[in-house]
């Protein structure tokens, strides 16, 4: 609590951006920001996990811009009101770029700037003891992590190539396959930012709004429009938002990020549970093909897995309604607190009758009509092996290691695609790649190039559902290493219990968080570790990771979603997941009943 007060003033006394709202004020005007951050919203403690308030002080308002008017409630409101995050762009290109990193604004490098997929990425050698400890400028590099928007991680041969020579040349090689369908670099220049725009922009790709308090990157099936069992090709629903309201101001300030996912593919690959608003393809026995549509999950410290709201979608309505649940997360969202402003707060303040009625008076054109929930998932998500698409050619999903690759590796699985007439690749949201329209006699080739380039269409069960975060070697949240130790837990876990894959049956997920933020996800996987330090059998903090054990999605055989438990005083040193999760494995195969 000292910590956290003491930043907590120096902040507010130091951050640009309170002096220059209060300093730039007319005269008599009043300019209020609240930068506390110790009361939950109304009716957050319906949200699992959340703390109810004991206090009988009378609760302050939400910050909700259509009942409490727009006065910025924090320093984070009050730099997007002050001047939306898509205008950095131009002082990127005309200043920052040519003047280098010290000429950049405070509050265009740790605000604005996100707008366009850059954050300062941590300095080399710092531990995950002193995360908490710095200010945020002390943690940060004069390198930039660029995320590249990837919607619905569908990619030409030819934007790969780009990316991948980008990564090679401006990037140091490195390139992160993220759960959410897009490529991270790092280590970019300011200096160098236009030149990979330019680049990107010239095959149709962007970095707007890859980051920030906006429409992040859609996902969407990744076999969209290819799978001979899919009940709709979301594509061009997907487009439709995409190509008109990414990048259109009248949905680039919201409360906090804002996450979408679409799919017409019976696996329901897409994560849906934990996106704000999300459409999973249903048949409605008079209407026929539309989705179901859901709202309100995300996870974080305070996961929520969305709810239905009922409501059948129309594909043709899609777009609409879509912009309508925005724009209501937008005008109604909390925006007093950080912490508190997901959609999943305000869901849980109204639960999902409110939220419809308000969508369908105030924001639709017409009521959407009931309609039945999505059956239970068929098959695997990820789309890892050779699958055969409805035109008769096939596609090839292989897994990365953890999700780290290469450029070199990117523009080589290119290459090999097109040697063996493709020109498709997709990215899942399973940190997985997939080669699409590959010719039958042409298989066995893309099989064994995509081996070679450690990208494996047959992985061990441990590789295969393994997740790790960026971690501490990138991120300035990070307390504990992810990667490397996952990495090393897989190789391990594949020596000792590899023989036992056939009786465990299902791969067991195991997901890698190097703070207690959830970019791994790890309350939904059977196994996920929460990076934190932990004490030794000396008395010493190490770096460590609490566990979650008992999450997941909703897949074939296991028709509900449910959030892991955290089991308390249970933690694991940062190398020793494998020895834990062995553990782990063989009680579960030691105990298990018939059929669980
Ligand atoms: Fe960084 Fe934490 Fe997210 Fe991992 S979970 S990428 S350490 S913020």
């Amino acid at each position: 609590i000292r910590r956290r007060n003491r930043r907590e003033s120096s902040y507010s006394r130091c951050h640009p951006i309170l002096q220059r709202v209060v300093s730039a004020r007319p005269e008599g005007a009043v300019v209020t920001i609240d930068t506390t951050t110790t009361t939950a919203p109304t009716g957050a403690g319906t949200v699992r996990g959340a703390r109810t308030r004991t206090s009988r002080a009378p609760q302050k308002p939400n910050a909700q811009w259509k009942i409490d008017g727009t006065t910025p409630q924090n320093p984070v409101e009050a730099f997007k009101l002050e001047d939306d995050g898509l205008n950095v762009r131009r002082r990127i290109e005309e200043v920052y770029a040519k003047q280098g990193f010290d000429s950049i604004a405070g509050d265009d490098l740790h605000g604005r700037f996100r707008w366009w997929g850059l954050y300062t990425q941590r300095k080399p050698g710092i531990d995950g003891g002193r995360t908490a400890q710095l200010e945020p400028h002390e943690l940060e590099d004069r390198y930039f992590m660029m995320r590249i928007r990837i919607d619905g991680g569908q990619l030409t041969t030819e934007q790969l190539r780009v990316i991948g020579g980008i990564s090679t040349e401006f990037a140091r090689d490195v390139a992160d396959v993220t759960d959410r369908q897009n490529v991270q670099l790092h280590w970019v220049r300011i200096e160098d930012v236009p030149e990979i725009w330019r680049r990107l922009e010239a095959v149709g790709l962007q970095t707007t709004e890859a980051c920030g308090d906006v429409p992040r990157a859609f996902l969407a099936s990744p076999v969209a429009g290819i799978a001979a069992d899919e009940l709709i090709d979301p594509t061009p629903q997907l487009r439709g938002i995409v190509d008109t309201y990414i990048g259109d101001p009248s949905v680039s300030n919201l409360p906090r990020k804002y996450k979408t996912a679409i799919t017409g593919h019976p696996s329901q690959d897409v994560v849906h549970e934990i996106n704000d608003c999300s459409f999973v393809a249903v048949e409605h026995p008079e209407l026929g093909i539309g989705y179901d549509l859901w709202v309100g999950g995300a996870l974080a410290a305070v996961p929520r897995l969305g709810e239905r709201l009922g409501a059948f979608v129309p594909p043709e309505r899609v777009v609409e309604v879509w912009y309508g649940v925005t724009r209501l997360f937008r005008d109604y969202g909390y925006r007093r607190l950080r912490n508190k402003a997901r959609m999943k707060f305000l869901l849980a303040d109204w639960g999902p009758e409110k939220l419809r009625n308000v969508l369908e008076t105030e924001y639709l054109d017409a009521p959407l009509p009931d309609g039945p929930a999505a059956p239970e998932p068929v098959g695997a998500p990820d789309h890892v092996g050779v699958h055969k698409q409805k035109d008769g050619r096939y596609f090839i999903g292989a897994s990365t290691l953890v999700g780290r690759v290469s450029g070199s590796t990117l523009t080589a699985v290119a290459e090999l695609a097109e040697a063996n007439g493709s020109r498709r690749v997709r990215t899942t949201a399973f940190q997985k790649i997939l080669v699409l329209d590959v010719p039958e006699e042409r298989v066995d080739a893309v099989t064994a190039g995509l081996e070679e380039l450690d990208l494996s269409v047959h992985p061990s069960m441990f590789r295969r559902a393994t997740m790790a975060c960026t971690g501490i070697e990138f991120c300035k949240l990070a307390i504990v290493e992810t990667k490397v130790n996952a990495a090393q837990a897989i190789t391990q876990l594949e020596q000792r219990l590899g023989d036992l894959e056939p009786e465990i049956g299902r791969p067991i997920t195991l997901h890698v968080n190097g703070c207690p933020n959830s970019c791994a996800r790890i309350q939904v996987a059977d196994i996920g570790l929460k990076g934190q330090l932990i004490t030794d059998a000396a008395g010493n903090q190490v770096p460590g990771y609490q566990v979650h054990l008992g999450g997941g999605l909703a897949t074939e055989g296991r028709p509900e979603a449910g959030l892991g438990r955290t089991v308390r005083g249970l933690k694991v040193p940062a190398d020793g997941i494998a020895d834990y999760a062995e553990r782990v494995i063989r009680r579960y195969l030691a105990d298990r009943e018939p059929g669980q």
